[in-house]
């Protein structure tokens, strides 16, 4: 229903094999709202990602929009207006920028047009007919995510997008994120790069060996930073 967060996990568990990798972890993001997961490595940032879209054995709650997906198959989700972009982007690598965008079903009106697309990112724009593979770091990660837009999801999930790009490269997708927060994207952003999340972010969960440990807004953040020395050791 229209008042329902955007997303709402409540009781989540997720296993690899036989080993339980999340521990009954609740948190949502409302309409609109930009949220970062925070954690050290192996808290369970990732998982709690692949969890939401059925990539890992799973129990609990996870609702869209009031709607309940933890039976759902994952090709079921991305009707309902879910883009996932894993850490290591899942482009095609053997494809060209304009047939990793045309390949696309698209489920919704709301999705972009491949021109719309390149209005809002002209540099995939020029790389139009280059491989994946002669695409620099930021650039496959403006695709990755350009091809979630293209889907026409309006809640996204995004795994590390800054992980190993340049400053500048930051930036623009620092630019980017704002813009799709302005036209009102729902945001969930597992990053490490807390001066970057601290940008765009509303509020913040703190993840610790497969759990919840801390929900924050970023003004809270901002008065107690101590608590990122506690969990992150920054
Ligand atoms: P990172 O930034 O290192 O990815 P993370 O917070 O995203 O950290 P996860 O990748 O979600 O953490 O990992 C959570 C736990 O699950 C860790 O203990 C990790 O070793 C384990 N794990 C992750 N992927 C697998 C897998 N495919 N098989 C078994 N265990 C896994």
């Amino acid at each position: 229903t229209h008042s329902s967060p955007a997303l709402q996990i409540e009781s989540l568990n997720a296993w690899y094999g036989d080993s339980h990798v999340l521990d009954n972890i609740a948190l949502h993001v409302s309409e609109g709202e930009t949220v970062t997961l925070l954690g050290r490595n192996g808290a369970g940032k990732t998982t709690t990602l692949r969890s939401i879209v059925g990539l890992v054995r799973r129990s609990g709650s996870i609702r869209l929009r009031g709607r309940e997906t933890i039976k759902s198959p994952i090709h079921k989700l991305a009707p309902l207006g879910i883009g996932y972009v894993p850490e290591e982007r899942g482009i095609f690598s053997t494809l060209s920028v304009e047939e990793n965008l045309r390949l696309l079903p698209q489920y919704a009106d709301s999705a972009f047009t491949v021109a719309e697309i390149y209005r809002l990112f002209p540099n995939l724009q020029e790389r139009r007919h280059s491989q994946g593979t002669k695409l620099s770091g930021g650039e496959q990660q403006m695709l990755a995510i350009a091809r979630v837009l293209r889907s026409g999801a309006r809640i996204l999930l995004l795994d590390e997008p800054t992980e190993g790009l340049a400053p500048v490269i930051v930036q623009e997708i620092g630019d980017l994120l704002k813009k799709l927060k302005s036209l009102g994207y729902t945001i969930l952003l597992v990053e490490q790069n807390f001066r970057f999340a601290k940008k765009l972010a509303d509020r913040f969960y703190v993840m610790e060996n497969g759990k919840l440990a801390e929900t924050l807004t970023l003004a809270e953040l901002n008065r107690q930073p101590d608590v990122l020395d506690r969990y992150l050791g920054v």
